[in-house]
Formats: C-alpha cells, sequence, structure tokens
C-alpha cells in the first residue's frame, strides 16, 4: 500500500520502509462501525488517517448518506425523508447540501471517462421558485438513445402570458438569465461532444446562433414541439413519433423523481441554488441507474 501525508505529501513506499510513515494506533467510527489506522509522518510529525482527505470528514450519522440520496432522487420531499429516517429535517439539508455538491464534480467525471457523444438533444424544462409568477428554466443537454444527462443550468426568466402583468406588478422587473446559461452550459459540454455531432432541439429562435458558435462543425437539426399528451404532460408529447423523445422523456423522469418537479404540486424550489443541487444529485443517480440497467459499469 502507498501511503502519502496529507499535510506534507511524504511518501512511505516499500522502499523507503517504516522511517518515513509508521502506524500510529487506530481508533473506532461510531457511524459506520469501521475501524480506521492512524499513521505518523516523521517528516512533518503529524498523524493522518484515511479520513483525514475524506470529503466525508467530521460527518456524523454517515449511514444514512446512501438512504437520503435515495430518497430525494426518488420523489420524496426532505421534510419527508426526514420523517422516515427519523432524523433531524436540519440533517437531512446537511446531507442534501454535501451529497450534491459531490455529485455534480462526480457527474462531470463520470462523463468525461465515457466516449465523445455524437448525436445530442437539448431543451429547456420550466419551472419556478415559489410561486408561478416567478418561472425558472432548466436547460438539459442529453445524449441521444442512452438518455445520459451531459449538463444542466438553472435560469431566471420574466413570466409569460397572463402572468406577465401581475408578476411586473409584484416582484418588479425580472432577469432574464437563459442565453448566459445556455452558453455556460454549451462551454461546459463542449469537451464531451463529438465536433460533427448531430444536435437537437426544438424550434427557439435563439438557440441557432449559440449552437453554431459553440459546436461550428455541428449537423443542427431543428425539430416541431408538439402539444403534451394529457394535461399537466408538457414533455410526454401526443405524436406518435416524438423526435427529440431521448430529451422530453428524461424531463419527465426528472418531473417523476425530483418532488420539487412534480406538476400539481404542493412542494415547491424556494431557492434556484438549490433546484441546481437536487438536479445535480438526480443526474448522477440517473446515469447510474441507466448504466446499471445496460449492465454498464
Ligand atoms: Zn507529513
Amino acid at each position: 500500500m502507498k501511503l502519502i501525508c496529507p499535510y506534507c505529501q511524504t511518501t512511505r513506499t516499500s522502499s523507503s520502509g517504516y522511517r518515513t510513515i509508521r502506524r500510529w494506533g487506530k481508533y473506532y467510527r461510531s457511524s459506520d462501525g469501521q475501524h480506521l489506522t492512524r499513521y505518523w509522518c516523521s517528516n512533518c510529525r503529524k498523524t493522518f488517517s484515511a479520513a483525514s482527505t475524506s470529503p466525508l470528514k467530521f460527518q456524523k450519522k454517515r449511514q444514512f448518506n446512501k438512504s437520503v440520496c435515495d430518497l430525494l432522487t426518488g420523489g420524496v420531499s426532505q421534510r419527508e425523508a426526514a420523517r422516515i429516517l427519523k432524523l433531524n429535517p436540519k440533517t437531512i439539508v446537511r446531507k442534501f447540501r454535501k451529497g450534491s455538491d459531490l455529485a455534480l464534480d462526480k457527474l462531470k467525471e463520470w462523463n468525461r471517462k465515457l466516449p465523445k457523444c455524437q448525436e445530442v438533444e437539448f431543451d429547456d424544462l420550466e419551472t419556478f421558485e415559489h410561486t408561478k409568477l416567478k418561472p425558472l428554466s432548466v436547460t438539459l443537454m442529453v445524449e441521444f438513445k442512452s438518455r445520459r444527462i451531459l449538463g444542466f443550468r438553472v435560469a431566471s426568466m420574466p413570466a409569460k402570458g397572463l402572468l406577465a402583468a401581475s408578476s411586473r406588478k409584484k416582484y418588479g422587473y425580472r432577469v432574464d438569465d437563459r442565453a448566459k446559461a445556455r452558453r455556460d452550459l454549451f462551454n461546459e459540454v463542449k469537451g464531451l461532444i463529438s465536433s460533427t455531432a448531430v444536435i437537437r432541439s426544438d424550434s427557439n429562435p435563439h438557440y441557432r446562433s449559440d449552437v453554431k458558435r459553440y459546436f461550428p462543425k455541428a449537423r443542427y437539426e431543428v425539430v416541431l414541439g408538439g402539444r403534451g399528451a394529457i394535461t399537466g404532460q408538457g414533455e410526454l408529447k401526443k405524436q406518435v413519433w416524438d423526435p427529440i423523445f431521448s430529451l422530453n422523456h428524461t424531463c419527465a423522469m426528472l418531473r417523476a423523481h425530483i418532488n420539487r418537479l412534480f406538476r400539481k404540486t404542493w412542494c415547491t424550489t424556494k431557492k434556484p441554488d438549490q433546484l441546481e443541487k437536487h438536479i445535480a444529485l438526480y443526474a448522477l443517480e440517473h446515469n447510474r441507474r441507466l448504466a446499471t440497467a445496460r449492465g454498464g459499469s
């Protein structure tokens, strides 16, 4: 086993032997019942263990991490998860925030390891923070067929139609961040998509110029958006053949598994950044479940 001191990077190899880093007792971690060995570094005279560099350092109740993630990506609200697991709601919030930060990094790492996509689809999913007068837009990019989520962004947008006037009156001017979010997303996923890939989306006048800018050699296909199959099913289309089915199906999966995105729900997003975290948590789980279903890694 190769040992590295997290403080001074001294390495113990088989040739350097025990002169550099030696064992310094053991301790018992009650939250997951593991025995961990402490080590002592002769260079900086500090002690450390495997937990010193772990992102879960100082976590109590780490045995609940998986259950919290499973519940929050299975359509359960944070309060309900607290009730089911008999934990304090604050514990759930902390685990949610920590877990989603880690999930975002893991999602990027996961996607980087896989071969570049040849066919992708993207579109916006609409939801809101606190009230329908404050809508949010989630831009999502997925791989065609496999439905793997490559990336997403949450942006604020002004209310449309009948709600526009009352939104303006009550909450004032609402910034439209959609274009910036879309460009950020394209910039992020650029490396995951083949330069000559096929990119598909529905007909939005703003999309074409951004696609051309970030994917100059790609083939861009515009499809017509259809009507929802039944009331409240915006993403699942009525038409028999949905040209951006992979994308719409993924949006529907998000709506079915993230309780703040349910339609006609009692539970709503209160802060856009927390919605982003929740999608991150689900996106990683989504890609994992798809890979398991296909028998992959
Ligand atoms: Zn050291």
